[in-house]
């Protein structure tokens, strides 16, 4: 099995962790400069049972002029082209307009999206978790929800298994 997918979120969520952690350590082909038109490889990870390529895609945001626009349509071209979405949230943070645009440029696609629910290892009370979920799947259809710690390494097995099944 091998495939393509688009690692999305608003800034700050936890994307590069969360690739660096996939990874085992830092890699220099990871690159944070924001602004770059080209679609990029993250990082390529070679399993026993798959091998995925994660794809950085920048410009998933309300576009203020003209090169905004150029992004986001280069961002919606590259989303055409993988076979399934990560899209991380910070458990920390609420439900916002910056998720719901990402989310209204991710219906359009019809690629499965796999929630990441990271920074789960910030949460005082585990219980929170469940209102968090409730909440996101009633916005979205997304083929899996997975609470993740991108820094603390935590349940990344079991958000590859969810990824791995639209290989
Ligand atoms: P990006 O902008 O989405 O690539 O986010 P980064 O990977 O740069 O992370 C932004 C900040 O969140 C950094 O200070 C990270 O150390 C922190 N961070 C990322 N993932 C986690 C996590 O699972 N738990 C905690 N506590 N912090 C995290
Ligand atoms: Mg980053």
């Amino acid at each position: 099995k091998s495939g393509f997918v688009a690692v999305i979120g608003r800034p700050n969520v936890g994307k590069s962790t969360l690739i660096n952690s996939l990874i085992g350590q830092k890699i220099a082909i990871m690159s944070d400069k924001p602004q770059t038109t080209r679609n990029r490889i993250m990082c390529v990870l070679t399993k026993p049972d798959a091998q995925l390529v994660f794809l950085d895609t920048p410009g998933i945001h309300k576009p203020i002029d003209k090169l905004g626009e150029y992004m986001v349509k280069a961002a919606e071209g590259t989303l055409q082209e993988v076979d399934a979405i990560i899209f991380v949230v910070d458990a920390n943070e609420k439900f916002g307009p910056g998720e719901h645009y990402i989310l209204e440029r991710l219906k359009s696609t019809k690629k499965p999206v796999v929630l990441a629910i990271n920074k789960v290892d910030l949460l005082e009370d585990k219980e929170a978790l469940l209102p968090i979920i409730t909440n996101y799947n009633g916005k979205y259809d997304f083929a899996a929800t997975v609470p993740i710690s991108a820094l603390e390494e935590n349940n990344l097995e079991g958000l590859l298994d969810e990824v791995k099944k639209y290989l």
